[in-house]
């Protein structure tokens, strides 16, 4: 997620970032707990042209939390999967549903389980 103000983002990453809309009005979705803003954030990432850079930088960073490159993070980890709070729902809910953006191959070692 762009929108921050965060200096050691690389500016061709910066100019070219699907959720940069100059505004920062994407921000509420990419560091949101509920599923559905992190699917909405993840659905952007995967049509972005730096995902690749900015997933890089995420790691790099050791990014806290939030939605870079098309993956969550938490305590500067890419989370692979997350679930709704609680008991699971016997039912599946469409809007639980993640989309799944595969991580490269050399950032696999940073990947985290739920
Ligand atoms: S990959 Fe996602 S978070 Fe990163 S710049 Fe693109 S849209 Fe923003």
């Amino acid at each position: 997620m762009i929108a921050e103000s965060l200096d050691d983002i690389s500016p061709s990453v910066r100019a070219e970032a699907a959720c940069n809309d100059l505004q920062g009005s994407l921000a509420g979705v990419y560091f949101s707990e509920e599923l559905q803003d992190i699917a909405a954030a993840k659905i952007i990432c995967a049509t972005c042209p730096v995902m690749i850079e900015c997933l890089e930088g995420a790691v790099a960073r050791r990014e806290p939390w939030g939605v870079w490159g098309g993956h969550m993070f938490v305590n500067g980890r890419i989370l692979a999967t997350k679930r709704r709070k609680g008991r699971p729902s016997k039912v599946l809910r469409a809007e639980d549903q993640l989309p799944e953006i595969p991580v490269p191959v050399h950032l696999r070692q940073f990947l985290r389980s739920a």
